[in-house]
């Protein structure tokens, strides 16, 4: 039910920039921008510290913690993460990618967060850069108006309305995708249609003989489970399949998230003393874009505009990311509206192109082919490297670090062929398979 904000009579606040949510895009925004010397109000509808999930980080992601001064509190919260390791019992193996290795040898590491205190910190970051950042504070209407001002109306929970009239807005609301959603901007990527089941345990055994602080992607034929070590103890674990698998539950969530694990050997054995430290969640369909990024004194940033998929932990660095370009673009219309437009057009650019580079990978994680070099992997023109720097969140890598990227996608589009003709990669190169595999091991993706 919309806010009837033109029948509330209410004094209102004056600012710049109002960011609608306090994660880490709407805080990295309200940061950058208050530290311009603009006037920020930033609003949570949630009181920090509170439970988020995406909790593995991307070495590029210390860049920006970097220009935050953030580094250190986020290395102090965190556990070192020095890769992603892949598992494949299909395969009969594992792969560890070590960030190490990337093309980009300036951050060759990060960190898995409990996002709790990741988001609290970001947003007590973000008030000492001076932005009047509230939470326990939820938009509740936004009218947009580029010239008289956009007035925005949220309340605090519990309490009374309050009104603002901001020069620009940042929507980073995140999945609520507040503007997207009043807009009717928001569609569903129809190349990705998965869920997740996730929670947090205790007593789950590390991969190896002893903790290594990797991420561990563990593949199964219909999709795949991520394990992420956090401080203390805990251990994050996901499934992520598509609609079909997910459609044969029976019973309560947690019963089939437990089911789900004891069938995939890898897991089990890891899962043997694990206790549960919750429910477990479940997240649906939550893969797609708004078709509008920006207008007159407005932009989407994070999730707020797009969500892709988990699987290569990328949704943290992508929401800051373009907070952070944003952020830039907020700056220059406060200043000139006309003359901001070509920056405009260079985010809106630049989130895509980071996004396209993703989705390239993900789309095809299910399949065969790229599994199979994900599990055996060769190095032939740094492809190998190129992938790792996929991985490290690189995705706005400069030209002289892109030919390994393209020959990683060569050899694929290659090894598909081959894979039609009844081969697939093994350790040992290509090996005939009698029949032939299908290309895709999911179920095709319903709706
Ligand atoms: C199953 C799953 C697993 C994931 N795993 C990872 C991972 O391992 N690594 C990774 O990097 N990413 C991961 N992600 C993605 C990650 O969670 C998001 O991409 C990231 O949190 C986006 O940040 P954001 O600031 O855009 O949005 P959010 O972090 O969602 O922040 C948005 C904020 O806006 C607030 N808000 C919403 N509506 C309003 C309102 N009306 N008024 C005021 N406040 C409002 C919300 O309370 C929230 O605090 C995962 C996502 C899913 C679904």
């Amino acid at each position: 039910m919309p806010f009837d904000h033109a029948a509330e009579p209410l004094p209102e606040t004056a600012c710049d920039v109002l960011v609608i949510g306090g994660g880490p895009a709407g805080s990295t925004a309200a940061t950058l921008l208050a530290e311009k010397g603009r006037r920020v109000v930033l609003l949570e509808k949630d009181r920090h510290p509170r439970f988020h999930i995406g909790e593995s980080l991307l070495p590029l992601n210390l860049r920006i913690f970097e220009r935050l001064g953030v580094r250190e509190e986020v290395a102090a919260l965190g556990v070192f993460k020095p890769g992603a390791r892949f598992v494949s019992d299909e395969h009969g193996g594992h792969t560890a990618f070590s960030f190490a290795a990337g093309l980009n040898q300036a951050y060759t590491h990060s960190y898995q967060v409990p996002r709790a205190g990741f988001d609290a910190l970001l947003f007590d970051r973000a008030r000492r850069a001076g932005a009047d950042a509230r939470d326990g504070m939820r938009v509740l209407d936004v009218a947009l108006d580029a010239r008289a001002g956009h007035r925005v109306v949220a309340r605090e929970d519990g309490g009374a309305p309050h009104a603002f009239r901001a020069r620009y807005v940042i929507d980073a609301s995140g999945r609520d995708t507040f503007l997207a959603g009043a807009m009717g901007s928001k569609a569903r990527n129809p190349h990705n249609n998965t869920a997740a089941i996730y929670g947090h345990f205790r007593g789950v055994l590390p991969f190896a003989d002893e903790p290594d602080g990797n991420i561990t992607v563990h593949l199964f034929d219909e999709g795949w489970i991520w394990m992420i070590p956090l401080p203390d103890g805990v251990t994050s674990i996901g499934l992520v399949s598509n609609a079909g698998f997910f459609k044969r539950r029976q019973g309560s969530v947690d019963a089939f998230l437990h089911a789900a694990l004891a069938a995939v050997p890898s897991v089990a054995r890891r899962m043997e003393h694990a206790v549960p430290l919750g429910a477990a969640t479940f997240t649906g369909n939550y893969s797609y874009a708004s078709s509008v990024m920006h207008g007159d004194g407005w932009l989407m940033a994070g999730d707020a505009y797009a969500f892709l998929d988990p699987v290569f932990s990328s949704g943290v660095l992508l929401a800051m990311t373009s907070a952070e370009m944003g952020a830039d673009v907020a700056d220059a219309w406060l200043d000139d509206p006309a003359g901001a437009a070509p920056l405009a057009r260079a985010f809106e650019r630049k989130v895509k192109g980071a996004i396209d580079a993703l989705s390239w990978l993900i789309y095809r994680i299910n399949r065969p082919v790229l599994r199979d070099m994900f599990m055996a992997p060769n190095n032939t023109f740094r492809m190998r490297d190129g992938l790792v720097s996929l991985l490290a969140g690189d995705v706005h890598a400069r030209l002289n670090r892109q030919p390994p990227v393209l020959a990683f996608k060569a050899a694929y589009y290659m090894l598909s062929l081959a894979h039609r003709c009844g081969y697939r990669l093994r350790a040992e190169g290509l090996v005939r398979v009698r029949p032939p595999v299908p290309e895709r091991v999911t179920a095709p993706a319903a709706g």
